[in-house]
């Protein structure tokens, strides 16, 4: 383990303050994050939340933390509009809809979110488990849920009693509500308008088991009915069934801090009497010019859209590690508002840091030179990202030593020594923690794009001693269409980007 693991604090949304980090078992972190629902294509807000916790994982790993991290699918249950009863199942819907199985629409869309994970260059978890395939896990959480006598059932659904479990459950440091700061007596007289509510005592029960209607597709036997696990219900059973009754962090988007992580909560305490996740951790929210980025609100954009450019809301196109960059440069906690300017700042950023790494890779040390303050660096990353893993406070201190870098480069140098500190901590920030995948672009596109720039010059230089003008300025003016200058000097041409 790195000395520095022992600064680490994360904020807890829990007990609503930053707390210092400690696992249940020494060395080892058990992470469940909640994962898609796969019944139509992520969207770039569905990204940001991946890629948050994403640099969470790899940070945790970096400061020598064994983790096993948990990230679901959510293949069942999940209904429209996020009801728990009365509305329909957001993949048998679209199976319906497309006329084909839900099995069909769930491999189709998982398939298509494993790609976009590894466009943005996120880790894949160590298990990714599916509702459908945990059914059995379920109906047992179910059953021992009603053993304690905190659900009850009404015509073959089984309804959770958060009344019940709000007065007499006993779970040391929670109680009903405390996650999403409800307040109870709201909850229990908050009335729905939705089919089904009638069966519940209270209109904060929530459906755990649901009895199917005879044309759905996706159901199960049951000892109450033939028919499907509410939503909450399969992240309560699998984090169980994967990291035990209690393990270190819980994580999500903050939209599912109600109902769905409170409920979890709730399911976990009502069928084992524990209150699961040491640190319930939460992103917020990518926010499409002001408003929160939702498929169903029509306010989203794709992956593939930002990429391509010429959108309705984003007019140029941007790579993928650019837009996991803008993503690292608001913190996890904070709202971050996607808009072309957003975009076009964040891109000069990420141009000086992926400029950072490519001069070093190629820098000749000077041995004569006097030492690199590297220590100073490294200390700074480790504080940002110790508080609360702060990527925009790292970045900026990245940006601090891209300054050094460049003085040094155009005065002293650096020695070899320090020169091979200086890159290792780049590459440990920039490439394992914030997961920037840049070394394609050094080793090979910049390498090709130096010798063939190279040549051009070459060819260029030739075409003016042999008093060729036409062909050089052609060269010159053509390099200007791609935005690529040229300054001539006595020691020869040099080249950069406008
Ligand atoms: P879903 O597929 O709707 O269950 O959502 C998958 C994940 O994306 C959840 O953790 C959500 O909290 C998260 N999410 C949904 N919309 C946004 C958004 N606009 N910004 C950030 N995360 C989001
Ligand atoms: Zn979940």
């Amino acid at each position: 383990m790195k000395p520095e693991h022992k600064d680490l604090h994360v904020y807890n949304t829990l007990t609503a303050q930053k707390e210092p980090f400690s696992t249940i078992i020494p060395g080892y972190v058990g992470m469940y994050v909640c994962g898609p629902t796969v019944y139509s294509d992520v969207h770039l807000g569905n990204c940001r939340t991946f890629i948050s916790f994403d640099v969470i994982y790899r940070y945790l790993k970096h400061l020598g933390y064994k983790v096993r991290y948990v990230r679901n699918i959510t293949d069942v249950g999940h209904l429209e509009g996020d009801a728990d009863i009365g509305a329909e199942d957001k993949i048998s819907k679209k199976a319906r809809l497309e006329k084909i199985e839900p099995m069909e629409v769930t491999q189709r869309y998982t398939l298509g979110f494993h790609d976009m994970m590894q466009i943005f260059n996120i880790a894949p978890p160590d298990i990714e488990p599916r509702a459908t395939g945990h059914i059995i896990e379920q109906i047992d959480m179910v059953q021992k849920i009603l053993d304690n006598g905190f659900a009850y059932v009404v015509n073959g659904s089984v309804y959770f009693d958060t009344q019940k479990f709000a007065n007499e459950s006993n779970i040391e440091g929670y109680n009903y509500g405390k996650l999403s700061g409800r307040i109870l007596e709201d909850l229990f007289t908050e009335t729905r308008d939705l089919k089904n509510q009638g069966e519940k005592r209270n209109a904060s029960d929530f459906a755990i088991w649901i009895k199917a209607a005879p044309e759905h597709i996706m159901k199960w036997k049951s000892p109450w009915s033939i028919g499907f696990p509410g939503w909450h219900l399969e992240c309560s059973a699998m984090s169980t069934k994967y990291l035990g009754e209690t393990f270190d962090i819980h994580g999500g988007g903050g939209d599912l801090k109600f109902p769905h992580h409170e409920n979890e909560i709730a399911q976990n305490a009502g069928s084992c009497g524990k209150q699961p996740a040491k640190y319930w951790l939460h992103g917020n929210m990518l926010l499409l010019n002001g408003k929160k980025m939702s498929k169903s609100d029509g306010n989203s954009i794709t992956p593939q859209e930002l990429f391509a450019g010429g959108s309705e809301h984003i007019s140029k196109g941007y790579s993928p590690m650019m837009a996991r960059f803008l993503m690292l440069l608001s913190h996890y906690t904070n709202p971050l508002d996607l808009t072309n300017k957003a975009l076009s700042d964040a891109e000069k950023g990420y141009d000086k840091l992926t400029e950072m790494y490519n001069k070093l890779q190629e820098l000749v040390p000077n041995n004569d030179a006097p030492e690199f303050d590297y220590a100073a660096f490294k200390k700074k990353f480790y504080s940002a990202m110790n508080d609360n893993f702060n990527s925009p406070l790292l970045i900026s201190h990245l940006y601090g030593l891209s300054t050094e870098v460049n003085k040094r480069i155009s005065g002293e140098g650096i020695s070899a020594h320090d020169l091979e500190q200086v890159k290792s901590l780049v590459e440990e920030f920039m490439i394992d923690v914030l997961g920037l995948r840049l070394e394609t672009q050094t080793t090979s596109n910049q390498g090709v794009e130096n010798e063939l720039m190279e040549l051009i010059l070459e060819l260029r230089a030739q075409a003016k001693s042999n008093k060729d003008f036409g062909t050089a300025d052609l060269i010159r003016n053509k390099l200007s269409d791609l935005n690529i200058t040229l300054k001539d000097s006595r020691e020869g041409t040099e080249w950069s980007y406008e």
